[in-house]
């Protein structure tokens, strides 16, 4: 037991810190056994490449995670010498999810993380967030970051899935909305990325385009998430009285969360300063300080979102639209100067 016992210290957490190769497979122990997956040979890593799917009904994402808190008694420092919560770390353990787990129990491994994810997406939480767990091997980053492991075994869980990028992208969401940890590649990294690691996981199977993507959809709206530039804009419009005219303006989503119709993520047009004095040039505005929301379902971050309204000429003169993208459930984009001018004749 006791050479077990090293072989396993030796092995668990990220299989790449083995020099002299895998570690030798063990016979799964407990329930964990899992029906063998077709899944076919691993392919190279591609932009927003769907993982294979261990589930037979589509999972709604995003979600709320409900971690299973499964403390370790021993394998963690209490509390973080007062450092702030700056990162997340992502690993994988190269042992089964039930090893990992008697692994941050032995004292001697020195290892553990905050978080583990089975292959079928449950998450176990070892450590609580307000401690410090063993897991990036620098101490620095240990008080500093949230460690979470990805179950990654020759035969428990042979390939990320699915409902593993899912639950880490929300379990990502909910420590950054708890944290405020900026959802990017600068505070979101790989054990391969901490100063001085000579880890190589989560390795190249790992789809960071495709997590990152995802955790975009759930990432807070906040001042440091929700921005843009502006793209383009329809011509001032010229019109009667009693006319109406259609406005399109494009904007660019430059932040780091998703706009989402018909969420507390939506992008809206909004009259700079929510000024409503300037409603009887309406023409079925959602509000009097919101002429339009954003046409597409989803805008990722990259993507451009149109927001189309309708103004209507009712009495002659011209009129100057101060306009401003806004996340109502969060935060004002860039004041990018944006206006319309409507001439009613
Ligand atoms: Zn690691």
């Amino acid at each position: 037991m006791r050479g077990w016992i090293a072989i396993l210290a030796a092995s668990v957490l990220c299989g790449s810190c083995m020099t002299a190769g895998r570690p030798p497979i063990y016979v799964p122990d407990g329930p964990l056994v899992v029906a063998q997956q077709s899944l076919g040979p691993l392919s190279s890593p591609v932009p927003r490449a769907q993982p294979p799917s261990r589930s037979l009904v589509p999972i709604a994402f995003p979600y709320t995670p409900h971690p299973d808190w499964i403390p370790t008694q021993t394998n963690y420092d209490p509390g973080r010498d007062g450092a702030s919560i700056d990162y997340i770390v992502i690993h994988y353990t190269a042992i089964s999810y039930a090893r990992t787990l008697k692994a941050f129990n032995i004292p001697a491994s020195y290892v553990s993380a905050h978080y583990v994810i089975r292959g079928d997406g449950h998450i176990a939480q070892v450590v609580g967030e307000a401690d410090t767990a063993w897991h990036s091997g620098n101490f620095y980053f240990n008080e500093h970051s949230i460690g979470i492991e990805l179950e990654l075994d020759d035969i428990t869980n042979p390939a990320f899935t699915a409902e593993q990028y899912y639950a880490v992208a929300a379990l990502a969401c909910a420590i950054s909305a708890r944290h405020g940890i900026p959802l990017d590649r600068a505070h979101v990294i790989g054990h391969n990325e901490v100063p001085g690691s000579t880890h190589s996981d989560p390795g190249p199977t790992w789809g960071w385009p495709h997590f990152m993507y995802l955790t975009s959809l759930c990432a807070p709206p906040n001042a440091s998430t929700v921005h843009a530039t502006f793209v383009s804009e329809t011509a001032f419009p010229v019109i009667d009285t009693d006319e109406i005219a259609p406005v399109s303006i494009v904007l660019r989503n430059t932040g780091g969360t998703a706009w989402r119709k018909g969420t507390s993520q939506e992008a809206r047009l909004a009259i700079r300063g929510n000024r409503t004095d300037l409603v009887f040039l309406s023409d079925r505005w959602p509000a009097a300080d919101r002429p339009a929301a954003q046409s597409e379902d989803i805008v990722p971050p990259g993507g451009t979102g149109t927001f189309t309204f309708q103004v209507k000429g009712t009495v002659p003169g011209t009129f100057i639209l101060p306009l401003r993208g806004v996340v109502d459930g969060g935060a004002w984009m860039d004041d990018l100067g944006v206006y319309t001018v409507i001439t009613v004749q």
